[in-house]
């Protein structure tokens, strides 16, 4: 299950500046979730579900089992293939659970439910995206999207009606590595054909959609829409950081131009 989204308004996230020169890029890279598309109703967390059958989920052991406590990691072994993976996604959700005290017959209720809300979720595209993503690929812009997710994100994209507006997708599932490690930027480089000095690299994360990579050499626009909460992966001082930012996908059309 990919990381829930923070609600939390922040007034230091709003974009400095909408990007305004020319960048000559052959390519546009998209984080996927927060980036092109978001589900409206994610469905209650992990600490809700675990709350509701008597049993408390500490943040840090959340952070630690699933969410950004996994990020930058290598983990070839569970990516051979989607029983793999989710094999592994399997053992994480037991360990976390294991660490709230939690018998492993109340666990299994727990997990089974959590994979049924994962596997229907409403996923919505935002409403620029399809357009910026046509208007870029009748420039002849290659277009990919790079994402930290589980071993289905095709029909992710599916699911937010996005099916065949990329040319090339990766996930950090079939790569063996989480954005910001190096391999799925990389991997990306491979399949696209382009260097990344003539790739834009679009994301709302700081360290997966900014630092990493742009230590890869992506040219990167930090993606910060006005709803989003917090990026607590984002130092105190980026704003003072040279960086492209934008507050929906349109300014890409222009950057781009
Ligand atoms: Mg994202």
């Amino acid at each position: 299950m990919p990381t829930a989204p923070t609600t939390r308004t922040s007034p230091t996230c709003s974009p400095r500046s909408a990007p305004d020169r020319n960048l000559p890029v052959k390519a546009v890279i998209f984080d996927f979730y927060n980036t092109l598309a978001e589900s409206p109703h994610w469905g209650p967390s992990w600490q809700e579900m675990i709350a509701e059958v008597g049993f408390d989920l500490p943040a840090e052991v959340q952070d630690r089992w699933w969410n950004d406590g996994i990020d930058g990691m290598e983990h070839d072994e569970h990516s051979q293939s989607r029983d793999h993976y989710v094999a592994w996604q399997q053992s994480r959700m037991q360990g976390m659970l294991d660490e709230c005290g939690m018998p492993r017959s109340t666990q299994d209720a727990l997990i089974a439910r959590a994979r049924e809300i994962g596997g229907h979720r409403h996923i919505v595209a935002y409403d620029e995206a399809p357009a910026v993503l046509a208007e870029l690929r009748s420039r002849g812009i290659v277009l990919a999207i790079c994402s930290n997710w589980d071993w289905d994100l095709e029909e992710a994209i599916a699911a937010a009606g996005l099916t065949g507006s990329v040319d090339v997708v990766v996930s950090s599932a079939w790569v063996g590595a989480r954005k910001p490690h190096r391999r799925i930027y990389d991997a990306v480089v491979d399949r696209i054909g382009i260097a990344p000095d003539d790739a834009l690299f679009v994301g709302d994360t700081w360290t997966c959609d900014v630092e990493g990579p742009r230590a890869a050499g992506f040219v990167p626009l930090y993606l910060r829409r006005a709803h989003f909460g917090v990026d607590k992966t984002a130092p105190d001082d980026h704003h003072r950081q040279a960086v492209h930012r934008a507050d929906d996908l349109t300014p890409v059309l222009t950057l781009t131009r």
